[in-house]
């Protein structure tokens, strides 16, 4: 049940500031593209409407790329926060696909539904939508983006084939609209969707393995540090506790008992730590037999969960035995910034020099 809602939260990309952080710079990005692209195309009505100010079209086109930029610029503004909405992706994907929909109302409206079924230009400008559904990191963005462009293309074609009888015969360089053609371009829409969709998740597999540390699962120091680095970042008045552990006399476990009982240690002690600690708590490999936990909670509680978890790992009955050193240091009662990985990493050489399997969280002369 854990398991299958950690990959359902994985899946979904929301909720978790790992996931939202990899959608934030394709978020950014689509948002600058969209921006760009509406002054560039906000070109063409600006200057029909200085040579003809009299064509209401060109007004009307003016208002509705104006409103159009004001979406694309607060969309911006909010891509560039430093943690975006989490629906971002998921509403900017669907801004975009009703933009290029709405486009083809407005050939309708304007008495040209040929060149809404037909135009090949205004038709591909879905498939850059959907491409930039891709960055966004989400395959749920991918098919709701794909699913709207398929229901509102479908929609429109079927408003054109019924309603409006002259696209049967009007001879255009549009050519005459064909029930067959309009079913082959709904057939791209969502082919394209769920190929955008399978590079998401796959590129999505990828990104988390990256995370991890292949022999005990558990995540690596690139991740930890990024982790720590964006708990800094944050919003200040979270307190957490930043804890360096070290088993100890491992080196004994490898000459005893051999290179792979010392791997099957290293997996059974990260087992025991997934299992002591919570979910939203980072527990990482750091180095060789070094593992870092990062916990969001008070001093008092987070000291006394590790040195509880300290004594479990040595009362575990295990060949070999197993012992761990630990060394702690809290935000903000011991400092801040990467100062408290130092002061943590001093401590966790003093539980070494007083004897080991033992936690240091306080400073001897502070004592
Ligand atoms: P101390 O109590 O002072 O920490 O003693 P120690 O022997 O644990 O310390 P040291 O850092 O000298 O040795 C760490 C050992 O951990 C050396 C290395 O052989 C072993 N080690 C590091 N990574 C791995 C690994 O991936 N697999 C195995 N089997 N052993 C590893
Ligand atoms: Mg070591
Ligand atoms: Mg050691």
């Amino acid at each position: 049940m854990g398991t299958l809602r950690r990959m359902m939260r994985a899946l979904a990309g929301w909720g978790d500031p790992v996931s939202r952080d990899l959608s934030r710079s394709g978020d950014l990005f689509v948002a600058r593209f969209r921006l760009g692209l509406l002054v560039l195309l906000a070109f063409v009505p600006v200057t029909t409407s200085l040579a003809n100010p009299r064509q209401i079209e060109n007004w009307l086109g003016i208002a509705t790329i104006a409103v159009a930029l004001a979406f694309a610029v607060w969309f911006e503004r909010l891509a560039a926060r430093a943690v975006p909405p989490p629906w971002l992706g998921m509403a900017t994907s669907q801004f975009d696909v009703a933009v290029i929909s709405l486009g083809f109302v407005s050939f309708i409206m304007a008495g040209r539904p040929i060149v809404a079924s037909n135009s090949l230009v205004h038709y591909t400008m879905y498939f850059i939508a959907l491409a930039g559904t891709g960055l966004r990191y989400d395959p749920r963005v991918c098919l709701a983006a794909g699913g709207a462009a398929f229901v509102q293309y479908a929609a429109i074609v079927t408003w054109v084939g019924v309603y409006e009888p002259q696209v049967w015969t009007e001879s255009t360089v549009y050519g005459v609209f064909q029930w067959d053609s309009q079913w082959s371009r709904l057939q791209l829409i969502a082919v394209a969707t769920i190929i955008h969709a399978a590079v998401v998740v796959r590129s999505r597999a990828f990104w988390l393995n990256s995370m991890r540390d292949q022999l005990t699962g558990l995540f690596n120091r690139g991740f930890f540090d990024d982790s720590y680095a964006r708990l800094m970042a944050g919003d200040g008045a979270m307190p957490f506790t930043v804890a360096v552990i070290d088993l100890d006399h491992f080196k004994h476990v490898n000459d005893r008992y051999g290179h792979a009982a010392g791997d099957d240690a290293l997996r059974f002690v990260a087992g025991h730590l997934k299992e002591s600690f919570r979910e939203n708590d980072v527990i990482a490999r750091y180095g060789g037999e070094e593992f870092a936990v990062l916990l969001q909670t008070d001093r008092a509680s987070a000291i006394a969960r590790l040195d509880a978890w300290r004594a479990a790992l040595h009362a575990s009955a295990r060949i070999p035995r197993l012992s761990a050193s630990v060394g702690a240091a809290s935000l903000p009662e011991d400092g801040t910034g990467r100062a408290l990985i130092d002061t943590a990493d001093r401590r966790l050489y003093a539980a070494k020099a007083a004897g080991r399997n033992r936690l240091v969280a306080d400073d001897p002369e502070a004592a």
